[in-house]
């Protein structure tokens, strides 16, 4: 097992744009860390230079303690497990697992324990005599750990595994790999694109755009304090509206109405013109079946469409914004890779909810978890 430290880490390549820039990130021995951003936020480029395939142009790269910048690749002792697991298909599982060992030419013996034992840790100890062709890409996927246990690797690095699986498959292989990553406790490094994995695998999530660390956090604290506009946007589902706002005294004034705004989020938002509110769509609440509703944080609502999920609803709700609030909309969606900033609100509600379509609804709003957003900056200024 090991620590990895990337310090200052920078890559550019020919063009001398930073593909990476000035990255620093410390993995904990036995952690699982995420890198997550937009296509080219340079997320495999930073993966690569830990495993060696790519040179580091500035910056260190230390394992367990070890700066690697000109280690080879075989000497750093990593796993990487690829999209397509990279299994040979004209061998067993058994073969597949020991085929390291035996380029390490380990004694026949030695091979065969260690084989017996990833499978039994794998549950795989029963299709063994099998080839890759004949498993479930699941079983597939723990083939390729299996190859990485038997090295004893320091870490395991995953670039995007299971982009090529459909979506239901897709849900399966990652709470298998979360599982094992806890059971084997080895630090793992995990790139992907796709929110949902980062915040559902990941101890820690690197949230990266443009070769730049926007936030290293845990998943709850990206999703309740992200400190730009990018991460707000880029992490929950369905993503966090956007809406223009302003502030005066403890009052917030919204498109659909003014509220009363936490003193503390006041203050530090006092004098700053117009504000960009963040307000995720659980913040709203259906206020006829709400128990001593507070008529201030009231306001009504026409719903527009109506989208009924079991547990929970999506109301849409269009609002009226100047035409320079659309432009910096249409730039936040540009910037963050959303398609989401329209001008509507998303309001999450329970399924127990009476709202249909073309209804005034009476919503309520939550304004303590509002987040207020620079808009020139972008930073998060509660
Ligand atoms: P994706 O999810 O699309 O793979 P990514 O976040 O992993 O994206 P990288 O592949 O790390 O991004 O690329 C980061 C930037 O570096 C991109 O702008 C890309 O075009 C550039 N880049 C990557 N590899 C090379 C290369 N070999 N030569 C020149 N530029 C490169």
């Amino acid at each position: 097992m090991a620590t990895i430290e990337m310090k200052n880490i920078v890559k550019k390549y020919g063009d001398g744009f930073p593909a990476v820039n000035d990255v620093s990130i410390d993995v904990a021995d036995g952690e699982f860390m995420i890198l997550v951003g937009p296509s080219g936020c340079g997320k495999s480029t930073l993966l690569r230079m830990i495993v060696g395939l790519e040179d580091i142009t500035s910056g260190d790269m230390l394992i367990d303690g070890e700066r690697v910048n000109d280690l080879a690749p075989r000497d750093r002792n990593l796993s990487m497990v690829f999209q397509n697991y990279a299994l040979y298909p004209h061998l067993t599982v058994y073969e597949n697992i020991a085929f390291p060992l035996r380029l390490a030419k380990r004694s026949k013996q030695e091979i065969d324990e260690k084989v017996r034992e990833a499978s039994r840790t794998l549950d795989l100890d029963e299709h063994l005599e099998r080839k890759p062709g004949q498993l479930s890409g699941g079983q597939r996927q723990r083939v390729a750990m299996g190859r990485a246990i038997v090295r004893d690797a320091k870490a395991f690095l995953f670039d995007e595994p299971l982009s090529n699986l459909d979506a239901k498959l897709r849900g399966q292989m990652r709470t298998e790999i979360a599982r094992l990553q806890k059971r084997l406790g080895i630090t793992t490094v995990y790139v992907t694109h796709d929110q949902t994995e980062a915040m559902t695998l990941g101890d820690r999530v690197a949230v990266m755009k443009r070769g730049e660390l926007q936030q290293l956090a845990s998943p709850r604290e990206l999703y309740e304090q992200p400190v730009n506009l990018f991460v707000a946007g880029f992490i929950g589902s369905p993503p966090m509206n956007f809406l223009p706002a302003t502030v005066e005294g403890d009052q917030i004034t919204l498109p659909f109405g003014t509220f009363p705004l936490p003193s503390a989020k006041a203050e530090r938002t006092a004098g700053k013109g117009l504000l960009m509110a963040g307000i995720r769509p659980e913040y709203f609440e259906d206020a006829s079946v709400q128990v001593d509703a507070d008529e201030s944080r009231i306001f009504t609502a026409h719903i527009d469409v109506r989208e009924w999920l079991g547990d929970q609803q999506y109301a849409y709700v269009p609002y009226d914004a100047e035409p320079h609030v659309q432009d910096q909309l249409r730039e936040l969606a540009r910037e963050s890779d959303s398609d989401s900033l329209r001008t509507q609100l998303v309001v999450s509600l329970d399924s127990s909810s009476h709202i249909s379509e073309d209804d005034e609804a009476r919503l309520s709003i939550d304004t303590d978890k509002i987040h207020l957003f620079d808009p020139s900056t972008g930073e998060n200024l509660t």
